[in-house]
């Protein structure tokens, strides 16, 4: 999608502070930080949100679960949380599919 935020990112169109990135996928630091750790791992095709998953394109979801693993082992991370908004309601503010990783800071539940 040409006037989505995060597809200009993906594609490097817009500068991102990377965290990791393969052919499918790209990790970046969150602009505004929630936690000591706030990273963003989204599908460098685009899906609007989770809503817009299907059968069709769920192995995307798999490998960035896969990803998210991974890169927390490496950043010695132990406890952290993985936050998808989708909608307004829920406070999703760009429409292309993104996973929070937060970390670093106790977390409450239930979340805001
Ligand atoms: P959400 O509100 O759940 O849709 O999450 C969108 C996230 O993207 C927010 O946490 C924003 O701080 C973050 N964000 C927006 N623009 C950028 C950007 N250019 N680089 C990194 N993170 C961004
Ligand atoms: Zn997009």
């Amino acid at each position: 999608m040409s006037d989505c935020l995060f597809c200009k990112i993906a594609a490097g169109e817009i500068p991102s502070s990377k965290v990791y990135e393969d052919e499918k996928c790209l990790a970046f630091y969150d602009i505004d930080p929630q936690a000591p750790t706030h990273f963003l791992v989204i599908p460098k095709t685009h899906i609007g949100s989770v809503a817009e998953v299907t059968e069709d394109n769920a192995a995307i979801v798999a490998h960035i679960f896969t990803v998210i693993a991974r890169q927390c082992r490496k950043l010695g991370l132990d406890s952290y949380r993985v936050v998808s908004n989708i909608g307004e309601q829920a406070g999703q503010s760009v429409p292309h599919l993104h996973f929070h990783v937060l970390a670093g800071r106790d977390m409450t539940w239930p979340p805001g």
